[in-house]
């Protein structure tokens, strides 16, 4: 079917995020993965292209146009790049919200620049040891003292651990307030107190940092607040989550597809019993499944995206695209992999890659379950 999602503008702007994913981000991708972390300097090359939160007024450094489909490009470009050690889309569709809607005058003049141009990169750190799904169990602590709060407290498995400048940190300010109770905080770089820990070793996005964050007596100043007052934080998160997870399920779609069609070309030119792999009923039901249901998950997505930027995407809406699309992108890599018989579990192969690099995709920002719950509720139960 005829994609109706994109317009000129797109377009134009999808070749100039294509250049530079070919120039820049594809001969070096693999070195990236042996390195466990890109290089900042590619994020400052990113920023100078216009690829970082659009939205922006141009005050601050943007262009101030609001429309998540230029977010979608530099999305679908990335997987047909197979870049996945790109942490941009954390910074771009997640943290984007954050530093924009959520920042007063003094903060988004600090921090917004930096943003846009690639100079101060994002992350978020919401996950504990002890509290990853039961985000309202997380045990760091924030206590006023004077005009700063005095941060105490571990994060683990932080996108962007290492390379981040800007982490958004989610505290108890309340311990005893339950969901009213928590505070983000904007924590900088180089702050006394704020330890990075390992860049973690992963199965898969293997040129991703992801790291453990520790916070021995940080003091942030009342100034780093996200906020006007204390015990915002959960409902800031909740507010943002349907972005994170709409823009999970773009990842899905576009891997599963780019997937699709580089095992359809492989099963042309493969031979087996004196025909080509293609030739196999089996080969064609299975492809043909694959490509029945990919093609469903791209409308319901599509639609998710009109409705993000209309500003009626429900968290309900979200978490059903964020289960069901990873899920489908799982299941159409393993049976793509299947169809490369054992040239799929060799690391050289696109498909292993992504078979590795899909599995994590059912689990970061909500799990399957945690989506069902959120859908399940819905339902009045
Ligand atoms: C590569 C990577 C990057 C990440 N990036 C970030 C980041 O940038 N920032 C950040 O804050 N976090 C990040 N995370 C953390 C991620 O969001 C959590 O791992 C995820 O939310 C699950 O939490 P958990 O690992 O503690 O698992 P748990 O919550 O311990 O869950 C374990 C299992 O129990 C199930 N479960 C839990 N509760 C329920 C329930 N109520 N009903 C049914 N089943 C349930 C889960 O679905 C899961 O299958 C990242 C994780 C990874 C692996």
């Amino acid at each position: 079917m005829d994609r109706t999602l994109f317009e000129e503008e797109h377009a134009l702007f999808r070749e100039t995020v294509r250049k530079f994913m070919t120039r820049e981000v594809v001969p070096n991708h693999a070195q990236w993965e042996k390195d466990g972390i890109i290089p900042r300097e590619i994020w400052k090359k990113a920023g100078d292209l216009g690829m970082f939160a659009m939205s922006v007024p141009e005050e601050y450094g943007g262009i101030g146009i609001t429309d998540f489909r230029f977010n979608v490009v530099v999305i679908e470009e990335i997987i047909h790049a197979g870049a996945s050690g790109l942490g941009f889309g954390l910074h771009n569709d997640v943290m984007a919200p954050y530093f924009i809607d959520l920042t007063n005058d003094e903060q988004k003049a600090r921090w917004l620049p930096g943003f846009v141009s690639g100079e101060l990169i994002t992350a978020i750190a919401m996950t504990e040891p002890g509290a990853g799904s039961d985000l309202q169990g997380i045990r760091t602590t924030a206590e006023k003292d004077g005009d700063d709060y005095v941060l105490n407290g571990q994060k683990t498995f932080i996108t962007n651990g290492i390379n981040s400048d800007l982490v958004v940190v989610v505290a108890k300010t309340d311990p005893a307030a339950g969901a009213r109770g928590t505070t983000l905080f904007v924590v900088e770089r180089g702050m006394p107190g704020f330890v990075r820990g390992r860049n973690l070793d992963k199965i898969g996005l293997k040129a991703q940092d992801t790291a453990e964050l520790f916070f021995e007596n940080v003091r942030v100043p009342a100034a780093n607040r996200l906020g006007n007052e204390d015990g915002q934080g959960f409902f800031q998160l909740m507010g943002n989550l349907p972005q994170e997870r709409l823009s999970i399920a773009v990842v899905a779609v576009a891997a599963a597809e780019a997937v699709l069609t580089e095992t359809i070309n492989y099963c042309r030119s493969r031979q087996a019993f004196g025909r080509n792999l293609g030739s196999f009923q089996n080969t064609r039901f299975v492809l043909a499944e694959l490509a029945t249901e990919v093609e469903i998950a791209r409308l319901f997505v599509d639609t998710c995206i009109n409705a993000l930027n209309a500003g009626t995407l429900t968290p309900v809406d979200a978490a059903k695209a964020k289960w069901w699309t990873t899920e489908l992108q799982n299941k159409v890599i393993d049976r793509c992999l299947q169809l490369h018989g054992g040239y799929g579990y060799m690391t050289e192969y696109p498909v292993a890659k992504a078979w590795l690099d899909a599995r994590v995709q059912t689990i970061y920002g909500g799990t399957t379950e945690i989506m069902k719950e959120i859908i399940g509720r819905s339902f009045g139960f």
